[in-house]
Order: structure tokens, then sequence, then C-alpha cells
């Protein structure tokens, strides 16, 4: 799996390999507590009868181990086939349903998008295939009973992790190669989108369907997984088609194709009062540039000016109370602005000073690209096809 909307991108920072970080989300840890207990108390006893109750711990942790190796290796595949494909990868999460390398942006071509979701699968059936036949290796070298057990563990449990990801549902695997296959055969990625959408939550409402009717059938504790994976699958499916359809309509336009220009500034020696008369009432501006002699400072907004009291406001300067340019607050007018709002969907701040170098070339805030979105979504379903 890659990439889904909903996904945490935050997590505990493990480990770099290629230079990609590999991060752990709590719920991992969860999961792996899960994977021991159930393999330790139902899958090693059934499979190698006869060992002590510690043996099976001890072989669970190294299953689970396995495990999550495969799942790196799976995810690597996908940033590395991308990384070769022109898209830049920020780093590898594994959560609670497996792993998700996280792109930056969408791949060019059909032929992209498939090579990058094609691989993580084709890995796995070609770890479960290296299991099998180390474990038949293993069982002819007459080595201890446990190791043959653990190898075709894993052979299993990556043979089940191409297959659960071949659906044909997002975030999935299955669901980018069915999304590549209709884009290359009728030349739309937006429709390519759509169509793959609507397949991915007929997928999730079908498996909570099945989940269900094999509940009241009487069925195992099973079908509560199905149901589980179908809410996961549709819930995530709707905002991976979001995420998609909004960096398609971003691509290759940069800040400063969506940022006001010659907006209104403040002066580091005005008083509160003064600039709030002129710039915030006057001109209705809650984000204020701060600019001295040409050169940019930094920014006063309306939150800043709320925290100080009225009466201070005749001797109180903004000079005493602006927040200065950082790298988190001012971004270059070149930046792409698909980066720009990741930056802002993973919880940095909705407004931003432009500038190159020291000058002020305007600000540009979460609403310019929203209210840019709208637009792109108004012209695209919102206008009745003869209109078109
Ligand atoms: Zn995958």
């Amino acid at each position: 799996m890659r990439r889904g909307g909903i996904v945490a991108k935050t997590g505990l920072h493990f480990v770099n390999l290629f230079g990609l970080r590999i991060n752990l989300s709590p719920s991992w840890f969860l999961v792996a507590a899960l994977v021991v207990w159930s393999l330790s108390q139902r899958y090693f006893p059934d499979a190698l009868p006869g060992l002590g109750r510690w043996d099976y711990v001890w072989i669970g942790v190294l299953a689970m181990l396995g495990l999550f190796g495969s799942l790196v290796l799976h995810e690597l595949a996908h940033a590395l086939v991308a990384r070769q494909n022109g898209v830049t990868v920020g780093g590898i999460t594994l959560f609670l349903f497996g792993g998700v390398a996280e792109l930056k942006s969408e791949p060019g071509t059909p032929g992209a998008e498939f090579r990058i979701a094609a691989v993580g699968p084709a890995m796995s059936l070609a770890l479960a295939l290296g299991m099998a036949a180390a474990a038949a290796l293993a069982r002819r070298a007459g080595l201890a009973a446990p190791v043959p057990a653990l190898l075709d563990y894993l052979s299993l449990a990556n043979l089940v992790l191409a297959l659960f990801n071949l659906l044909p549902a997002f975030p999935l695997d299955g669901g980018r190669i069915l999304r590549a296959g209709l884009w290359r055969l009728r030349g739309n990625p937006g429709e390519a989108t759509r169509i793959s959408g609507a397949i991915s939550q007929a997928i999730a409402w079908g498996l909570i369907l099945l989940g269900f009717l094999s509940l009241f059938a009487g069925g195992s504790v099973d079908a509560l997984w199905l149901i589980l994976i179908g809410f996961f699958l549709a819930t995530v499916a709707a905002s991976t088609v979001r995420q998609i359809e909004m960096r398609v309509a971003l691509d290759g336009r940069m800040v400063s194709q969506f940022m006001t220009r010659n907006v209104i500034t403040a002066d580091p020696r005005e008083t509160l009062r003064e600039m709030a008369d002129r710039v915030m009432l006057g001109r209705a501006a809650s984000f204020v540039p701060v600019v001295e002699r040409g050169r940019l400072m930094g920014f006063v907004d309306i939150r800043l000016l709320r925290g100080i009291d009225r009466e201070h406001w005749d001797d109180t300067h903004v000079d005493d109370i602006f927040v200065a340019c950082t790298e988190e607050n001012t971004v270059p007018p070149d930046m792409p602005s698909g980066a720009l709002l990741e930056r802002i969907l993973a919880g940095g701040p909705r407004k931003y000073l432009v500038a190159r170098g020291s000058r002020l070339e305007g600000v540009v805030t979460l609403s310019d690209l929203l209210h840019f979105l709208g637009m792109a979504e108004t012209l695209r379903s919102g206008v009745p096809a003869h209109c078109r």
C-alpha cells in the first residue's frame, strides 16, 4: 500500500534506509503485540506441536520481526521505483494495516503509476516464493523444525500481503494499478481517478456486507476483520480520491500563482493603534507583513494583536510584538503549491509570507489554495454538460 490521505504522517523515527526515513506509527506496536500473541497462542502450537509455551513466544517474536522486514521491503520497493520515476518520497511509515510510502506528488504517466504500484505486490510475491524455497531447503538440510515452520509462516504472510494489496481498491496498490490501466485506456487521469474511486467504494462496502452476512450466518470473529477492513478502505479510499484530485489540480502550479500581491504592510515603528486603524480596520487585513525600508522582517496578525490589552495599543509598537520570518512561516514564490498544501495539511501554519530573499512578494493562505481547488471542482463537475 502507499499514501493514504488520512494516514498519520507522523510516527516514531526508526531508522534511515537509502536516505528514506522509516517511521513507526504507535499503532504498529499494538499490531506487533497482537501478532506475537496470536502466533504463539494458535498458529505455532498447531504448526509445531510439542514445544514449551515460551518457545512459541520466541518463535512468535521472530515471525513478527520477519513480517516487519517484509513490510519494509514492500514499501521500500514502492519508494525506490517512485524515485526512479521522478517522484520525491518523504519516507515510509508502518501503521495498523501495513505500511505507507509517502509520495510527494502524483506520477506523471500511467506507465509510472503502474510501475510504482505493481512493484510492491511483486516484491511480496517474490518474498513468498523465496521463503517457500528456503523452507524446503531447510527441511531437506534437516534443520530444527521451528526454522522451516517460521519460513512457511513468512511465505504465507507475504502471499496474503501481495493478494490483499492487489484488491482493486484505493489506497491499496490494486486501486492504483486499476487507475493506471483506466488512464492508459481512456487517456484521462481525472476520469480514471473517479472510476477507480467508485470501484473502491463498491469493494469496501461489499466487504462490509460480506462481513455482516457471515456474522449473521454464525461466522467466526474473522467476519469482524472483514467489516473493519471494509470501513477502513471506504474512509481512506474517499480521502485518497480527494488527495489525487487536489494534487492533479495543483500540479505544476507555483505559490506565486495563488499569492496576493501588493499587500498592505506594517512598519515596525508604528504603534499598534496606528497599525490597527490603518491596516486591520482600514483594509480588513488580518495577516500583515512587517517591512522596514524594503526589507521583510516578519508579520503581525489579529491573534497577536488580541493578545495585547487595548489600553496598551498606544504605547506598544509593532516592533515589540511581530513574529520574525523563519522557514516555518516564509516560502519562496517558486515553491510548488502542492508542497505548500501538504505542509498545511501536515499541521503547518495556514498563512505564509512569500519572499525572495528579504524582499516581500506577497502572502499566500490556505483559503487561496482552497478557493482555486473549489473553482477547479466547479469547472469540472458543476457546469451542465451542454455548457462545457
Ligand atoms: Zn503496496
